[in-house]
């Protein structure tokens, strides 16, 4: 089969790897209907050294199961699937608290033998656990929002549900990418009375007010922290939500974050330091959010994309073929698409 390889910075190939086949009884074949390109994806993309063997690559598909091991109930051939981007048993004491991203039995895609989800198909370990069964055809035309569970709307979904947004609560979400835009949604489904989305891409900050924001500041830095205390009376919002992973980022978040607040961050971070100074401690806002535990999000969000009460895939802006996922990551890398969805 066609696999996703990433040979290096600038290096993303379509290789022929072996076909996969079940190797243990809690496995199921996928054979990938759509899968997308990650903004983390970039971070290899953008960094890594040259390697002559690569790696898979791609941790967001949705499928249709082929076959399964033994010990696999709840899944049969010809089911539509949705795989979170860690894989995970949904068993063990840590995916019993909600944090699948900690399964003693789970695992990164496209690491140590795993399939990565750019690719003709999926081995997928721990199935049962791991793989949430769709109600709808493959042609149905929600699936690039069925697509979204996978990875980018819950990552926004719980960096709102982490900071803790509710209907008394006001928001700033830093970052008008595909999670940024994904964290504005979500804040408003919380209730969240005011959201501002910081970000200076127009047609990304568009989609953000259709999302929910009621105010956009395209100001970055000690400007656009200047402008968000001036929209909040001098004070900043209770609840931010940094969906970067840089440190200007987080810097911003603790610049606009009210006193007694909380600042949550869900941007995969390029950074090994905070400020945690005297002048942060006399403030009393609280740092939370990590890698979102996606599997544990998806049956609550499911059901508002089926009735389509939201519609996160409209952060899906370009349909590349496999062969050509190369030119996928160079237009999100280009930032002339916001996020790209990959047709084997
Ligand atoms: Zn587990």
């Amino acid at each position: 089969m066609k696999a996703t390889i990433i040979h290096g910075a600038g290096d993303v190939r379509v290789e022929t790897v072996p076909d996969p086949q079940i190797q243990d009884t809690t496995d199921a074949l996928v054979r990938v209907v759509s899968a997308c390109i990650c903004g983390s994806d970039l971070w290899p993309y953008r960094s890594m050294a040259a390697s002559e063997h690569g790696q898979r690559i791609g941790h967001e598909f949705i499928g249709v199961i082929e076959d399964t091991g033994s010990d696999v109930s709840g899944l049969t051939r010809g089911d539509l699937v949705v795989a979170p981007f860690v894989w995970s048993d949904n068993t063990c004491d840590f995916c019993q608290e909600g944090l699948q991203t900690s399964c003693r039995h789970g695992g990164l895609w496209a690491r140590n033998g795993i399939d990565g989800g750019q690719g003709e198909a999926v081995r997928v370990p721990q199935a049962q656990g791991t793989l949430v069964k769709l109600p709808v055809s493959e042609d149905s035309a929600l699936l690039p929002s069925l697509l979204s569970l996978s990875d980018v709307f819950p990552t926004g979904y719980h960096c709102a549900h982490t900071a803790g947004v509710t209907h008394s609560t006001t928001v700033t979400v830093i970052g008008d990418g595909a999670v940024g835009l994904s964290a504005v949604l979500s804040a408003k489904r919380l209730g969240a009375e005011r959201v501002i989305l910081m970000g200076r891409h127009k047609d990304r900050t568009d989609l953000g007010i259709r999302f929910g924001a009621t105010d956009v500041v395209a100001e970055r830095g000690e400007e656009g922290i200047e402008k968000v205390r001036q929209l909040t009376g001098g004070g900043g919002t209770h609840r931010v939500l940094e969906c970067v992973g840089l440190k200007d980022a987080i810097e911003t978040a603790f610049g606009v974050v009210r006193d007694g607040g909380v600042v949550s961050r869900v941007g995969a971070p390029q950074y090994a330091e905070v400020p945690m100074d005297f002048g942060v401690f006399l403030r009393n806002f609280t740092l939370t959010g990590g890698v979102a535990p996606a599997r544990a999000y998806i049956d609550e969000l499911l059901q508002d994309v089926l009735d389509g009460t939201i519609e996160p895939g409209l952060v899906f802006d370009l349909t590349v073929n496999l062969d050509d996922v190369s030119d996928g990551y160079k237009a999100m890398a280009d930032r002339t698409a916001l996020k790209v969805l990959v047709r084997p």
